[in-house]
């Protein structure tokens, strides 16, 4: 298997407002197996990356209405890590290192050769899902507040009570409990369990951790293992941190 196998299924953002480089973006990038959706202003590109989950953006600097910098510079405000490749017009270094320091990941100037692109784009895709790569958790796992057996589809509570949940439930417990410790965004949480382009409301999570909290936690109010973090993402911790 091809490193560029496993990458197959990565979504990507493509920031650009000219069209000619927007479509030789979207046809290559789609020949190499890669998801694409395609925003031309700062703003719709903010809204999209708020709804959805994408495993890189190509951000052009020069937009209309908002330029590509202030654009990266609101998603890292917003605690999204996602990797940034910027597009910028060639000779302004100065573009450059200011898209550097406001969070990007890396840059390609304009013109560029579409092979470097590409072998750029591949490497910054790979280097995330590795760390999106969650921890192996067995088929029945236990902690301190409950027991959950993820192969059975049920779970003891925090007074050994049996509780059923929905298959929905499991993987979000499932999936928080891979990624022990760290915080899972929302826009990731809705692509895992729900899929593209399937997304319940916000609300909808809430609603799961609230039920998670009443199984496993001793005081619901003040959870030690199921927090929201407001705007951002939920995280499941295993142990209280002191
Ligand atoms: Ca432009």
């Amino acid at each position: 298997m091809s490193s560029r196998d496993k990458v197959t299924k990565a979504s990507l953002l493509v920031v650009e407002d000219e069209e000619t480089i927007s479509e030789m973006l979207q046809l290559n990038l789609e020949l190499e197996g890669y998801e694409i959706s395609l925003a031309n202003t700062g703003p719709k590109a903010l809204k999209m990356v708020n709804n959805e989950y994408f495993d890189l953006i190509i951000l052009d600097i020069m937009l209309p209405d908002m330029d590509g910098i202030t654009v990266c510079e609101t998603i890292r405000m917003q605690h999204n890590n996602v990797p940034i490749l910027f597009l910028s017009a060639k000779g302004s270094a100065s573009d450059r290192i200011e898209g550097l320091k406001k969070g990007g990941d890396d840059y390609l100037t304009k013109p560029f050769e579409l092979e470097e692109l590409l072998l750029r784009v591949e490497k910054l895709v790979l280097k995330n899902q590795k760390i999106m790569q969650p921890q192996a958790v067995s088929e029945v796992y236990e902690f301190e507040s409950g027991k959950i057996d993820f192969a059975a589809h049920e779970c003891f509570d925090k007074n050994g009570e049996r509780q059923e949940l929905s298959k929905k439930e499991m993987a979000l417990l499932k999936l928080l409990i891979e990624h022990d410790g760290e915080t899972v965004s929302r826009s990731y949480i809705l692509q895992v369990i729900w899929g593209y382009n399937v997304y319940p409301t916000t609300r909808t999570i809430d609603n799961f951790i609230l039920g998670f909290r009443k199984h496993f936690e001793q005081d619901s109010r003040n959870p030690i293992h199921f927090h929201s973090i407001r705007g951002v993402g939920y995280k499941f911790t295993s142990k209280e941190k002191k």
